[in-house]
């Protein structure tokens, strides 16, 4: 498994993208930049996008990959269209608020409602989806709106991608119950100053997550990536996450592809 980051900040700054993972060259765990970070030729082999909620900084590029797509696909390109997972709530947030020809036109049903450029496939909580040889599991998280962490399983491998969350159970004891856990990513937005503001928002501080990563049976041997830092506070977090101690823990940068 491979998992290349497109972007892995809670904030845009001019160098900072936001959240977007490329797993094996095709599939994308959200969708906060990967126009901004994958050649037109990359784009044109994203085939999925697992999306864990609707807050804009993870749905922004669907807009604009789209767009990219459709015109590749016009010009006579037969790529594939584009498919996004997730929860229905989520899909029908995305159809009403964003997809919906006012924000930006409704790609589900462009060029041709027969064959339009982006489908949309509902996933149940917990539910196994595979796709280009990739199981992919959604477990529900706390974040104020419907959201989904990931697990995904390759072979005999498995990785989570908590997505944005706040203290949650479930998707640790999905995380202990698999065999060959190989890393996490985790949220870890806010410095500790921010604690409230993590709390009323469904994040973690520095601290929040050291205390979420201990519900991990591994804890401490397994390998952890923090995500979703906020590019203004980055220094600051980076000395509370040192004072953490935690082994095998780093923040991940945009450059960072993880060989799992
Ligand atoms: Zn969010
Ligand atoms: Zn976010």
């Amino acid at each position: 498994m491979r998992i290349k980051v497109l972007g892995c900040y809670g904030g845009q700054l001019l160098g900072f993208h936001l959240t977007s993972f490329l797993v094996n060259g095709s599939i994308l765990l959200d969708a906060g930049s990967p126009t901004e970070a994958l050649t037109l030729k990359e784009q044109s082999a994203v085939n999925h996008i697992f999306l864990s909620h609707t807050h804009l900084d993870h749905i922004k590029d669907i807009a604009f990959l789209a767009d990219n797509r459709s015109l590749k696909r016009l010009s006579g390109d037969r790529s594939n269209n584009i498919v996004i997972h997730s929860l229905q709530e989520n899909l029908d947030m995305l159809k009403k608020h964003f997809l919906n020809n006012h924000i930006w036109p409704d790609f589900t049903c462009l060029p041709s409602k027969k064959d339009p450029t982006l489908s949309l496939h509902a996933i149940q909580p917990e539910e196994t989806v595979e796709v280009d040889g990739l199981k992919i599991t959604a477990i529900p998280v706390n974040h104020p709106v419907p959201c989904t962490g990931f697990l995904l399983d390759q072979g005999d491998t498995q990785f989570i991608y908590s997505a944005d969350t706040g203290p949650t159970e479930r998707l640790w004891e999905i995380a202990n119950a698999q065999p060959n856990l190989k890393g996490v990513i985790i949220d870890c937005s806010f410095p500790n100053a921010f604690q409230h503001i993590a709390d009323i928002s469904g994040h973690l501080t520095a601290k929040g997550m050291a205390q979420e990563l201990r519900k991990l049976d591994r804890f401490g041997k397994i390998p952890v990536y923090l995500y979703h830092m906020k590019p203004e506070t980055l220094n600051v977090m980076a000395a509370e996450v040192e004072a953490e101690n935690i082994p095998h823990l780093r923040m991940l940068t945009q450059v960072d592809e993880l060989l799992i």
